[in-house]
C-alpha cells in the first residue's frame, strides 16, 4: 500500500491522490522533456509573442543545438552561460546544455560588466549565450575577450520577435560584428544551429549539478548555489502535487518573470515542461504587452512578483483584464502586501496566493493552499516534502516552538548541496543539516508561517529589532499608496531610525506628514518613519521586486556630504 509507505528517501511519494501515489522520482530535467515531447509533440510549448513552438519541435531542436555545443566542445560538466531575456532560444538552450553534459549557468542580463566577469570567472564558464540587443551584447563580448570564454553564441531577436518595434531594442548590425573583439570565437545562432546532428549520450546522475544560480543568499557576498536535476525536479513536482495532483490538461503558464530567475525557472519552464502546458513568454514586463498577451492567450497560471499584481490592481475600471481564464496567481520572491492582495483579488476576481522561497531551495519551501485557508499576511504551508524549522536566532541548534519568533530554516529534496567553490559559505549556510534563509519568522499553531523580515535587512533603532516590513504593511493601508519601502538610515540619537518612500496614485494625493499621521494609530512610535519621501517611482529589481539597495546607497551618500 503505497499511503503507508512512510520511508525517507527521496524516491518516496510526495503524496497520494485518489489511491495514486504521486511518485517524485529524482530524475533529470531533460527525462521531463523527453516524457512532454513523446507524448504530446503537437501540443504548444512555447507561445512568444503569438510565435508557437511545439513539445516535438522544441525537442527536436534541444537535440541539434546539444549536438551544436558537444561540437564546439562541451563535455560532462562544462559550463554554459545564459545571458539572454524570454525567447524561444532559451528553453531550447536551456535543455541543450543539459543534454549535452553540461552545467546552465543562469545570468541576468542586466549585469554590468564587473558583476558578469566576476560570474563568468567563478563559473568557469567557457561558452556564453546572449542576444543581438546592442547594449547586452556588447558587454558579453567585451567581458568575453578578457575571461576564459571560448565562444559566444548571438540569438538575434529580432528572427523570433513579430513587432519588435514596440519594445524599442536596438540591434547589433550583423555587419558590426566582424569589428567586435571576440568576432573570431562568435558565432549567430543559425551557424551555431548549423553544427548541430544528433547529440552524443552522456551519462549523468540525477544529483549532479545542473544550474547555477547566482545569489547574495544571506551574507551579500555574489555566490552560485548548486541546483541538482534532482533539486529542480522535486520541486516542479512537489507544484504538481500543491496543485492537486491532476495533470492540469492544455494549461497555459504566462512566463512574464525572466527565465533566468529561479523563481521563473520552476514554476515556468520546469513546471510547463512536467505538465505539457504552454509556456507563455513575454520578453520583460511591460504593462501594456502584458494586457495584450493576457487577452489574447488566457492564461490559466500567473506566477508573477507583487509588484506587477499591484500594477495590475491599480489599473482604472476599463482597463481591468480579463482573467477569468486563470485558475490561480502565484505571489512570491518578496512580501505580497496584504492591501495589494485584497485590491487584485477584488479588481481582478482571479485568485491570489502567496508563496516564498529562494535560489537555495529551487525555490518554493512554503505556499498558501489553492484551495483552502489563506491567512493574511502568511507566506503558507510547508510546501510538499519540506520541513520547515524555526532556530533561535542567538543559537541556532535549538528549534523553538510555535509562535517564537526565529531563523527560518528549511530541510526537504529542492534544497542544494551548498554553494560552487564556497565551502565556508556553505558550511555557514546550514544549521544541523536545515538550509538557514536568512529570514525571520514564525509559525502559527496550524503550522502557517510568517516572514517577519530579513535579518539583514532588520533596523536596529535605539536597541529595538524594527521590521521594515511592518511599517511598509502599514503603509499599504492607506488608499493612496500604491508602492511602499522602508529602509534604516544613520539617525544621531538612536543609530538607525526607519524612513519611507511611497509612490502615490493619484499623485499628490497625500503629504508626507499626513501619512505619517495616517501611520501614528498603526504602528509604535519607535516604528514611525523619521521621514516619509513621495517619490514618482521606486528602484526595481530587474524580477521587479522592489529593490532597497539604491535608496540605501542614496542616503548613505546623503550622509556622507
Ligand atoms: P532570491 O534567492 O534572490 O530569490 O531571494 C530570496 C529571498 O526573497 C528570500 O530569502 C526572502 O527574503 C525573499 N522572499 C521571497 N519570497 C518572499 C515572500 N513571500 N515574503 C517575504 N520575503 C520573500
Amino acid at each position: 500500500d503505497a499511503s503507508r509507505d512512510t520511508s525517507t528517501t527521496l524516491a518516496a511519494p510526495l503524496a497520494v491522490r485518489n489511491g495514486v501515489p504521486l511518485v517524485a522520482q529524482p530524475r533529470l530535467l531533460g527525462d521531463l522533456l523527453a516524457r512532454s515531447a513523446t507524448r504530446f509533440p503537437d501540443r504548444p510549448a512555447v507561445d512568444f509573442m503569438g510565435r508557437i513552438t511545439t513539445w516535438g519541435a522544441l525537442a527536436a531542436d534541444v537535440d541539434r543545438a546539444a549536438a551544436a555545443l558537444q561540437a564546439l566542445g562541451v563535455v560532462k560538466g562544462t559550463r554554459v552561460a545564459l545571458c539572454l531575456p524570454n525567447t524561444p532560444y532559451y528553453p531550447v538552450l536551456f535543455y541543450a546544455t543539459l543534454k549535452a553534459g553540461g552545467i546552465v549557468v543562469n545570468v541576468n542580463p542586466l549585469y554590468v560588466e564587473r558583476e558578469l566577469t566576476h560570474l563568468i570567472e567563478d563559473s568557469g564558464a567557457e561558452i556564453i549565450a546572449t542576444c543581438d540587443i546592442a547594449d547586452i551584447q556588447a558587454r558579453v563580448l567585451k567581458v568575453a575577450g578578457e575571461t576564459g570564454i571560448r565562444h559566444v553564441i548571438s540569438c538575434p531577436i529580432a528572427d523570433v520577435l513579430p513587432g519588435l518595434k514596440k519594445f524599442g531594442y536596438k540591434l547589433v548590425k550583423r555587419k558590426e560584428i566582424g569589428r567586435a573583439p571576440a568576432s573570431a570565437r562568435h558565432l549567430y545562432y543559425a551557424a551555431f544551429m548549423a553544427k548541430g546532428g544528433t547529440p552524443r549520450p552522456v551519462a549523468v546522475d540525477p544529483h549532479e549539478v545542473a544550474v547555477l544560480q547566482y545569489t547574495g543568499g544571506t551574507t551579500g557576498v555574489p555566490k552560485a548555489a548548486m541546483l541538482s536535476h534532482a533539486n529542480i525536479v522535486a520541486n516542479t513536482d512537489a507544484m504538481l502535487v500543491h496543485c492537486g495532483g491532476e495533470v492540469p490538461d492544455q494549461d497555459r503558464v504566462l512566463g512574464v518573470l525572466p527565465l533566468f530567475h529561479v523563481f521563473a525557472l520552476t514554476n515556468v519552464l520546469t513546471f510547463s515542461t512536467l505538465v505539457a502546458a504552454g509556456m507563455i513568454l513575454l520578453p520583460r514586463f511591460e504593462l501594456k504587452q502584458l494586457l495584450a498577451t493576457l487577452k489574447r492567450t488566457r492564461p490559466t497560471y500567473f506566477p508573477a512578483v507583487p509588484t506587477i499584481y499591484n500594477a495590475l490592481a491599480n489599473l482604472p475600471a476599463g482597463q481591468r483584464p480579463d482573467l477569468s481564464a486563470i485558475k490561480v496567481c502565484i505571489s512570491g520572491g518578496a512580501p505580497l502586501p496584504v492591501e495589494v492582495r485584497h485590491a487584485f483579488e477584488a479588481n481582478t476576481g482571479a485568485k491570489l496566493v502567496e508563496g516564498y522561497g529562494l535560489s537555495e531551495a529551487s525555490p518554493i519551501i512554503t505556499c498558501n493552499p489553492f484551495e483552502g485557508v489563506n491567512k493574511e499576511g502568511s507566506a503558507g504551508l510547508p510546501f510538499p516534502g519540506t520541513t520547515i524549522e524555526i532556530r533561535d536566532r542567538e543559537d541556532p541548534t535549538r528549534i523553538v516552538p510555535a509562535g517564537e519568533k526565529g531563523e527560518i530554516c528549511a530541510r526537504g529534496p529542492q534544497i542544494m548541496a551548498g554553494y560552487w567553490h564556497k565551502p565556508a559559505e556553505t558550511a555557514a549556510a546550514f544549521a544541523d543539516g536545515a538550509l538557514r534563509t536568512g529570514d525571520v519568522g514564525y509559525l502559527d499553531a496550524d503550522g502557517y508561517l510568517f516572514i517577519v523580515d530579513r535579518i539583514k535587512d532588520m533596523i536596529l533603532c535605539g536597541g529595538y529589532n524594527v521590521y521594515p516590513r511592518v511599517i511598509e504593511e502599514a503603509l499599504y493601508e492607506h488608499p493612496a499608496v500604491v508602492e511602499a519601502v522602508v529602509i534604516g538610515v544613520a539617525d544621531a540619537h538612536r543609530g538607525q531610525a526607519p524612513k519611507a518612500f511611497v509612490v502615490l496614485n493619484p499623485p499628490g494625493a497625500a503629504t508626507p506628514t499626513e501619512l505619517r499621521d495616517f501611520l501614528r494609530d498603526k504602528i509604535s512610535k519607535i516604528e514611525l518613519p523619521r521621514e516619509v519621501e513621495i517619490r514618482d517611482t521606486l528602484p526595481k529589481t530587474l524580477i521587479g521586486k522592489l529593490s532597497k539597495k539604491e535608496l540605501v546607497e542614496e542616503e548613505l551618500a546623503k550622509a556622507a556630504r
